[in-house]
């Protein structure tokens, strides 16, 4: 298959999942994760009709974009989906139009910081860990719902939704109770009048189970560009 089939086959996928689930699959976007991927790559990718890109290191992004300069589209939007250290901060603010792994309070006001001098308004999704025992890195529940308010409260982050990364697992349906738990904390949190509606759950290993639990955004890597090879 080449790389058109396969973003036909994972858009078909979505398509279907959010039908089962009684969706629209329009509600539901496909990001590209480009780790790793050369920047032809992405380039072909965009070509054939991706408009959400995903990275995971701010560096590489950086490297990449440069050498896509002026070949990229305007409506194509970069998602900054890894762990981002405070020193990265500045550089990812100035690169990403969202940033998916704000993971603190610490962090945001970092954020929040750079984008007033830049003139920006950050959007945001907040990173929630729903495994304690896992080392990634995330929020828990009760300080996302302890701190909400707070995050809200920043004058140049737009926050816009919640994102998550399950345990790994080889079969879909361990993901399961995952996503349903983001959900519910979204739907909690809209119920208190908070309007953030967007949930990034979802990988090429889980994406349609995430679909019909309510994903908006889907983060697939090696669904679309084959094994990773770092
Ligand atoms: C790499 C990565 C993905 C994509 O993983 P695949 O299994 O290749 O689809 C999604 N989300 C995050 C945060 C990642 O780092």
């Amino acid at each position: 298959m080449d790389l058109i089939q396969r973003i036909s086959e994972v858009y078909k996928k979505i398509s279907h999942a959010a039908m089962r689930a009684g969706r629209d699959p329009s509600e539901v976007r496909l990001l590209a994760v480009t780790k790793t991927v050369s920047p032809q790559m992405v380039k072909d990718a965009i070509d054939a009709g991706i408009r959400l890109i995903g990275e995971n290191r701010v560096q590489e992004a950086e490297k990449k974009m440069e050498a896509l300069a002026g070949e990229i589209p305007g409506t194509v939007s970069w998602h900054m989906i890894g762990h981002l250290q405070k020193n990265k901060a500045k550089l990812a603010v100035a690169l990403f139009d969202l940033i998916e792994s704000v993971d603190s309070l610490s962090l945001a006001e970092r954020i929040d910081r750079y984008a007033r001098e830049a003139g920006k308004m950050q959007k945001i999704f907040l990173q929630v860990k729903l495994s304690p025992e896992e080392t990634k890195s995330g929020m828990s529940p009760e300080e996302l719902e302890r701190d909400i308010a707070d995050y809200l409260g920043f004058s140049n982050l737009k926050l816009l939704g919640l994102m998550t990364i399950p345990p790994y697992s080889p079969d879909p349906e361990e993901s399961r109770p995952y996503f349903r738990r983001l959900r519910e904390i979204r739907d909690r949190l809209i119920d208190a009048g908070y309007d953030l509606r967007e949930l990034s759950m979802g990988m090429s290993g889980d994406y349609e189970v995430a679909v019909e639990e309510g994903a908006t955004v889907v983060r697939v890597g090696t669904a679309i560009f084959g094994e990773r090879v770092y």
